[in-house]
């Protein structure tokens, strides 16, 4: 079967230079997403591991040793007295919440003989006499998570790092369009509304709406000054002055780079408690919010998970047990500013995952090593493959590859090699330059490889390279389009406790002052920014690679949805509904013909598209055309296709803006293809 494999070998135009090209085809027998694929199971199993069980018994024990050691021990309890102490130990959190340690109560309840009322009468006068908030059970069993082995711990003062945003990108959100909702349909229509008082609300429409000007791009700044109130952001009130960007940014930054980095993997690969036991690590998640997500996790049966709840943050991703929207965290390497983004796994969050790859500028692939579980992952069906040929269509170059849960395989280098070898060879046909993929072996669950060099002899005798962070760390930035007009693609639109309303997005080119005007396409409104928020805090200025939330005045915020694009009203973006694009046909095994329907997914839209026409088959490694107007296009080809779209889509060429010319295409839940914008229509 034809196949594309000369990745580096397009030289159809310019515009797709080798360092960019997208994903590329992939072995005959590589199944991307079929239908039909095997499914998984939604909530994951319990994994009451021999790996976990036996260690946080041993950590609880190793805690209970250390401390008084006349204490009664509830080791020593008979199988009914245990019981008795743990519904006396539900009872007592009911009242006490998370403020006390599970041992200080189960010392009161044993002290008490199982009387419930009196432990807690014991906990309160021991809290008064000591005249100190009681502190919870140290973390004794996360911080020696492997083998009884010490970890140096983050202080327990430092506060969980505030989520910079959450991609609201659930699944009742993904097919989001420009038309105009009702006012009765806003809820439906991707807007979260915060409680405020609707009077209040509408006087600032009133507001907003007397300064709004449709289709002018010019209104002029001092009358907004005028109409302003202050927001959430830096007010705009005062006079704006034209900043140097390159200046403020490297004033800013300190020297260190911005980076966004997006996790990726088949589900249950470890992603989350990947991430989650990396924030820990790194001193974002304290103690105390830690043995809370232990003990919460241990309640609801799913102990393994503690860390995953750092990210996965729903009720539902919790219950289910997988990652669904893009969950977002800041951290900081020795040389870098990292936003990270966890995506979701599972096969039925890809539109969300594509979403979260979009604004990627590198990818952690997280892969897990136990025999079984990689193929698993990697197999038609599996989203390892799917995972890395999205990214890579979406422009992501460098990857590091995590071989998770090397524990489960005792560390060995051979499952290491193996698993490897595999991803190499696909990697290296969907796109990636090997010099730019790296493999690190970690274990998440442990901790091992993430933030420090492991020192288990097992790994040392035959891997040397860097641990996670370190990987991380020495990723090359990108180079941002600081110097282009600006660019936002929103991600969510809300309303705020303060004036106006708020859009978030990553800011993909130029950049922006508090009280700039913006037009947004569509619906080609213009509006005034009354203030700029950029990992919760209030900022004057915020430049490309930015996730920011704006708060806005002077357009009515039903109009506002996801997947507007807000941009510089002098040089504005393109909203169409035609235009033309050159593809690469993943395996996908329906011939494509026209008036095939299919999902476009652009930066933070899903639009449904019919291919309205063929244009020509080109050859895979000159890009000539060897055929006008095909009759259908199969897997493997690279075609010149012409899109339409049922409502306007804000588009750029790729060769102008490679960031906003990139899509994808999905049929019935496939990604049948990946494109780049070559002409405009209408
Ligand atoms: P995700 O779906 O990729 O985000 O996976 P999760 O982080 O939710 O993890 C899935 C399961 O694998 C959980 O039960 C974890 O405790 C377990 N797990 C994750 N990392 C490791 C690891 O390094 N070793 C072992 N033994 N189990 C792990």
């Amino acid at each position: 079967m034809a196949r594309h494999r000369n990745v580096r070998g397009y030289n159809y135009d310019d515009d797709f230079d080798d360092d960019d090209m997208y994903g590329q085809s992939v072995e005959d027998d590589y199944c991307i997403s079929p239908a039909t694929a095997a499914q998984f199971i939604y909530s994951k199993r319990d994994r009451h591991s021999s790996f976990t069980e036996p260690l946080e018994e041993e950590a609880e024990e190793e805690e209970y040793q250390d401390e008084d050691k006349s204490k009664p021990s509830c080791m020593t309890l008979s199988a009914f007295d245990q019981a008795r102490l743990y519904s006396c130990l539900d009872q007592m959190r009911e009242v006490l919440g998370e403020s006390v340690s599970e041992q200080t109560m189960t010392d009161a309840v044993l002290q008490c003989g199982f009387d419930v009322a009196k432990a807690l009468d014991f906990v309160f006068k021991q809290d008064s006499k000591t005249n100190k908030k009681p502190v919870t059970q140290d973390a004794a069993s996360i911080e020696r998570p492997g083998k009884g082995k010490s970890r140096e711990m983050p202080s327990p003062d430092i506060q969980i790092v505030p989520k910079i945003a959450k991609l609201t990108v659930s699944g009742n959100k993904q097919t989001m369009g420009f038309a105009v909702p009702s006012a009765s349909e806003l809820n439906g229509q991707g807007v979260t509304v915060c409680t405020r008082s609707q009077a209040m609300d509408d006087t600032m429409d009133e507001a907003d709406n007397s300064v709004a000007s449709p289709s002018a791009s010019n209104t002029s700044p001092n009358l907004e000054d005028l109409t302003s109130t202050p927001s959430q952001g830096k007010s705009a009130g005062k006079s704006k002055q034209k900043i140097n960007i390159k200046e403020e940014l490297e004033k800013r930054q300190g020297g260190k780079q911005l980076l966004n980095l997006v996790v990726i993997g088949h589900v249950d690969a470890g992603k989350s408690t990947l991430m989650g036991h990396l924030l820990y690590l790194l001193g974002h998640v304290n103690k105390r919010t830690m043995h809370k997500y232990e003990q919460e996790s241990k309640k609801a049966g799913k102990a393994s998970f503690a860390y995953a709840w750092v990210l996965d943050e729903t009720g539902e991703e919790r219950q289910r047990g997988v990652t669904m929207d893009v969950g977002m965290t800041k951290f900081e390497t020795r040389t870098k500013v990292i936003t990270l983004m966890d995506a979701p796994g599972h096969k039925d969050f890809i539109p969300n995952m594509i979403t979260g790859a979009a604004q990627a500028d590198v990818a952690v692939l997280v892969v897990d090593a136990s025999r079984g579980e990689f193929e698993a992952g990697f197999e038609a069906g599996g989203q390892t493959r799917e995972h890395a040929l999205l990214v890579r269509s979406l422009g992501v170059t460098q990857l590091a590859v995590v071989v998770n849960k090397m524990d489960q395989v005792n560390w060995q280098e051979e499952r290491f090699r193996e698993v490897t070898s595999k991803l190499g060879h696909f990697l290296k046909q969907a796109g990636f330059k090997d010099s730019d993929v790296y493999y690190i072996p970690t274990s998440g669950l442990s901790g091992e490889n993430l933030t420090k060099k492991s020192d288990i002899r097992d790994l040392t005798s035959w891997y040397q390279g860097p641990c996670l962070i370190d990987q991380i760390d020495s990723f090359k930035a990108p180079q941002r389009s600081i110097d282009k007009p600006f660019r936002l693609c929103a991600s969510d639109v809300f309303k705020d406790q303060g004036s106006g309303f708020c859009v978030t997005g990553k800011i993909e080119a130029g950049y922006i002052q508090a009280g700039d005007r913006l037009l947004v396409m569509p619906p080609n409104e213009t509006c005034t920014v009354k203030g700029i928020t950029l990992h919760d805090e209030a900022v004057d200025w915020a430049a490309a690679g930015d996730h920011v939330s704006l708060t806005l005045t002077g357009v009515d915020i039903i109009k506002i949805n996801v997947g507007c694009v807000f941009c510089s009203p002098s040089e504005p973006i393109r909203a169409s509904t035609r235009f033309r694009a050159r593809v690469l046909i993943f395996n996908f095994d329906v011939p494509i013909t026209q008036g095939f329907p299919v999902i476009i997914h652009y930066q933070t839209v899903s639009e449904p598209a019919t291919i309205r026409r063929l244009i020509s088959v080109l050859h895979k490694s000159t890009g000539e055309v060897v055929k006008k107007k095909p009759k259908c296009l199969v897997k493997g080809m690279n075609a010149i296709i012409e899109l339409q779209t049922q409502r306007p889509v804000a588009l750029e060429l790729y060769k102008d803006f490679k960031e906003l010319g990139r899509f994808m295409l999905r049929y019935s839940g496939s990604s049948i293809a990946a494109g780049v914008v070559t002409e405009i229509k209408e």
